[in-house]
């Protein structure tokens, strides 16, 4: 079995955003010369996500809307910024967007659905974060 270990680096310049990293997956896809088997790929920080949808900007902004009406950016406003931190929200939206993704590999390609891309979405940025890719299979 090949496998086959990877990280990007990502580092937005808004403190809230959504990435199209598809683009960064293939090519490790490519690298890793795996043709049948399982890419996970998963945000390294607990206050950003990895998940999959519509490579649309108006639906960008749509999760973005979404998440701060539930988990609003509020310092005085949540427990855990009694730490002295000010992301409350960002561990929140972290949590209803998600942690991690898995795509299947085939014939050499993510097999998505006609629409699905791989997105980042970033809840406290401005500062260098990590994703990482794990590919495994023959
Ligand atoms: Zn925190």
């Amino acid at each position: 079995m090949k496998s086959h270990t990877a990280y990007l680096s990502i580092k937005t310049d808004e403190r809230y955003a959504v990435v199209n990293i598809t683009s960064g997956v293939e090519a490790e896809l490519k690298k890793s010369g795996v043709k049948e088997g399982l890419c996970l790929v998963n945000s390294m920080h607990i206050t950003s996500s990895v998940f999959i949808n519509d490579n649309e900007p108006g639906l960008h902004q749509d999760f973005l809307e979404w998440v701060e009406k539930l988990a609003p950016y509020d310092p005085g406003g949540y427990k855990h910024n009694l730490t002295g931190e000010d992301n409350g929200d960002a561990h929140l939206k972290r949590t209803i967007m998600g942690r991690e993704v898995v795509v299947a590999v085939t014939e050499g390609e993510l097999d998505f659905g006609p629409w699905e891309r791989i997105f980042y979405g970033e809840f406290d940025g401005q500062r260098s974060k990590r994703v990482l890719i794990k590919i495994i299979g023959e």
